[in-house]
């Protein structure tokens, strides 16, 4: 169905042998307008470290990567990493900022979203807060990310119901790529995207980093210091850089 066209060969270097797109931020807005007029269900991703270090040990996860229309460097890791194997980024481009400029632009056209994730309550309420931040912006519909496989495809089904364009899916990393990527031929909105924890960010139930953290790449150190459970999935930054390193030019 997609042929990756819309992404130049020349912008997709690989990091541990997984694809990712050399874009700016202003770049991979209009790569988003492009994929938003192409029919079927484009899939965005937002790699981190933590996510392209999850992918060199899970084929699966992996594949649907590699499957991806636009993968969004999420991450100063990947800027290291990709300057230490000699093809540089130009750079991060945050999941959350991408969000919110996707946000502005179907806002300006008028274009409908869904909502999918994050826990009871979190889906409504950035719902309520996008609509007030993004004039103009519909919200076709909601639902939290707790339900059993089996609601699956009724969900898809919801998903189609609402006549959304966009899809917003809050599960974590790997549940939200996996859920798109196997729905992707059913669902029938024109692009689809893993945000993580965004929803809890613009619903207030998350802070994002103050401005120091972010310009300086830090959010990772943040979130730490906030969420301490998180050192599991932060040793994930130092395990990857020292992987690349190994790798030498993969
Ligand atoms: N989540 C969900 N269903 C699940 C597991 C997680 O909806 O089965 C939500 C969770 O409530 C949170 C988001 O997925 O809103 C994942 O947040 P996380 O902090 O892992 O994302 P990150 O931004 O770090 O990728």
């Amino acid at each position: 169905m997609h042929d990756g066209s819309v992404i130049e060969s020349k912008r997709r270097i690989r990091i541990l042998d997984i694809p990712v797109d050399r874009v700016t931020r202003a770049e991979a807005a209009e790569i988003f307008d492009a994929l938003m007029r192409t029919e079927g269900c484009s899939l965005i991703v937002t790699p981190n470290s933590e996510i392209l270090w999850n992918a060199s040990k899970d084929a699966e996860l992996k594949a649907i990567l590699s499957d991806a229309d636009l993968i969004i460097p999420d991450g100063i890791g990947l800027v290291y990493a990709s300057r230490i194997i000699g093809s540089p980024l130009s750079e991060r481009v945050t999941g959350i900022d991408f969000l919110d400029e996707a946000l502005r632009r179907l806002a300006a056209a008028g274009e409908s979203i869904y909502l999918l994730g994050s826990a009871p309550g979190i889906a409504e309420k950035a719902a309520e807060r996008m609509r007030a931040h993004r004039p103009g912006l519909r919200v076709a519909g909601v639902r939290h990310g707790y339900y059993r496989p089996e609601e699956e495809a009724a969900i898809v089904g919801e998903i189609n119901a609402s006549g959304a364009a966009f899809l917003c899916a809050a599960l974590g990393s790997p549940k939200q790529e996996r859920f798109i990527h196997a729905h992707r031929e059913a669902l029938r909105v024109r692009a689809a995207i893993g945000v993580g924890g965004s929803l809890d960010v613009w619903a207030g139930a998350q802070k994002r980093a103050p401005a120091f953290f972010r310009e300086h790449g830090l959010e990772w150190l943040y979130r730490l210091a906030r969420q301490p459970s998180r050192i599991k999935r932060a040793a994930a930054l130092p395990l990857f850089m020292l992987r690349v390193l190994a790798s030498g030019k993969r």
